[in-house]
């Protein structure tokens, strides 16, 4: 994919301050290779044994992968949106849990530091983001708010040069890694008008801050997921993300960013259960002949491949749209259509992946059926990418209202 985006009117984001070359982009690219390839080993090992794997987050750090889309400026590689999804379709290859901590970090934790924090805070979480010194997240989901957040109950209340915060939030990515955590509350006591959203960088450490990981899911077992408690937990003034009243529209535009990951992913397990497709065709045989010459496997191959070229199509429209709308900060026509592309792109690819993935583990007749290959393990690892950043049906609605007019959405 190559980098087209409209050129900015305004911005305030990476693309403005930085100059990413193409000489940064293969550099880049050699970078997720070399990383891709000394995690293979591991990961494999670790997802067999059903186990978080600690050299997801250690070889990134080595590779100086941390913070790819975060300024230079601020210790991160400058790379665009594009480049971006490239590179997490490629780590998504070794599985949706690296790929997952990805989302966390960069995708969802760091970026919106980046799109709304303020210099200070840009300088006190980026750089040690992107040198492994900060694992980052993004805390919206609760036991009881989910595709509503506007129906969580954790709340903040503001003490001298401080605020106070009460609440459990549930279902994280790197939720007891992080050792910050962009999340939302609201005001407490607050109700009407005045219950809105805040977003605040939440700093973890402390015993008012305790996490639990939650290991009952089939998938992604090397990538943490986790729930946590706040009790009266402090968070420094200075540390409100945007204004106050603004996080409902923080979150928004974060997801965008979370489920252009989650669709560029997806990608990620087409094209790995393809590769060992074509390999399985070529060297399995049965009724005396390679079984990618009989032209029912042909079929499944050849749904694999469309799954792929047009998740790929819908994928690069999608960053392409989001470039333009990271450069453009203000431009409320721009978002739209980003946040439109990004919905069709999560919903396509999410989807084509699933049954991509379901085509793989046919091909691979027994053997599919088992966790020791490929196509089993994105099968199971990908059925969470129609659930999180937004479940299918929220992503149908989002096109279908798009389509109709706002006086169509099903929340009025
Ligand atoms: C592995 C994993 C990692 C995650 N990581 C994060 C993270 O890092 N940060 C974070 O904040 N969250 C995270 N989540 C949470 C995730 O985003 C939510 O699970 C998701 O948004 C759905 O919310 P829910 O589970 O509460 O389902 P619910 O909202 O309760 O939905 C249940 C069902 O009802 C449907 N539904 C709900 N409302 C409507 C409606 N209006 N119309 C039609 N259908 C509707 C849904 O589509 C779904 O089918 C993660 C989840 C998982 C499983």
């Amino acid at each position: 994919m190559s980098s087209t985006a409209a050129s900015p009117t305004c911005c305030s984001t990476n693309a403005c301050t930085d100059t990413f070359t193409p000489e940064d982009r293969a550099r880049l690219q050699a970078d997720v290779e070399a990383y891709c390839q000394e995690l293979r080993p591991i990961e494999e090992i670790c997802y067999l044994e059903h186990k978080f794997n600690p050299a997801i987050a250690e070889l990134a750090n080595k590779h100086r992968i941390l913070g790819m889309p975060v300024p230079k400026k601020y210790g991160g590689r400058g790379a665009d949106s594009i480049t971006y999804a490239r590179a997490l379709s490629r780590i998504n290859r070794e599985g949706s849990g690296p790929r997952t901590f990805f989302s966390g970090q960069t995708s969802i934790g760091q970026y919106p530091v980046m799109r709304y924090g303020t210099e200070d805070q840009k300088q006190r979480y980026l750089p040690a983001s992107c040198v492994g010194k900060c694992t980052m997240a993004f805390g919206l989901t609760e036991p009881d708010a989910g595709s509503n957040p506007l129906e969580g109950t954790t709340t903040y209340r503001r003490e001298g040069d401080k605020f106070l915060i009460n609440g459990v939030k549930y279902l994280i990515s790197n939720g007891t890694l992080a050792d910050a955590i962009v999340l939302f509350a609201f005001p407490e006591g607050a109700t009407g008008a005045a219950r809105r959203m805040s977003a605040f960088i939440v700093d973890t450490a402390g015993d008012t801050f305790e996490k639990e990981q939650l290991h009952a899911k089939p998938g992604m077992f090397t990538c943490d997921t986790a729930m946590f408690q706040m009790t009266e937990h402090p968070v420094r003034a200075d540390n409100l993300l945007g204004k106050e009243g603004e996080g409902f529209r923080i979150a928004m535009h974060t997801l965008v960013s979370g489920r252009l990951s989650v669709a560029s992913g997806c990608l990620g397990s087409i094209e790995d259960c393809l590769t060992e497709c074509i390999e399985y065709c070529r060297t399995r045989k049965q009724h005396g002949k390679e079984i990618g010459k009989h032209q029912l496997v042909q079929d499944h191959l050849a749904k694999i491949e469309m799954a792929r070229a047009t998740s790929e199509a819908m994928i690069e429209r999608a960053a392409l749209a989001k470039q333009a709308s990271d450069e453009n900060p203000g431009c409320a026509e721009r978002y739209a259509d980003a946040d439109f592309k990004v919905a069709q792109a999560k919903f396509f690819a999410s989807n084509a992946a699933w049954e991509a993935c379901d085509h793989a583990v046919q091909i691979f007749g027994g053997r599919g059926w088992s966790e020791l290959y490929r196509p089993f393990r994105h099968l199971q690892d990908v059925r969470v990418c129609r659930i999180y950043e937004g479940t299918d049906e929220i992503m149908k609605m989002k096109i279908a209202v798009k389509l109709l007019g706002k006086d169509y959405e099903a929340f009025r």
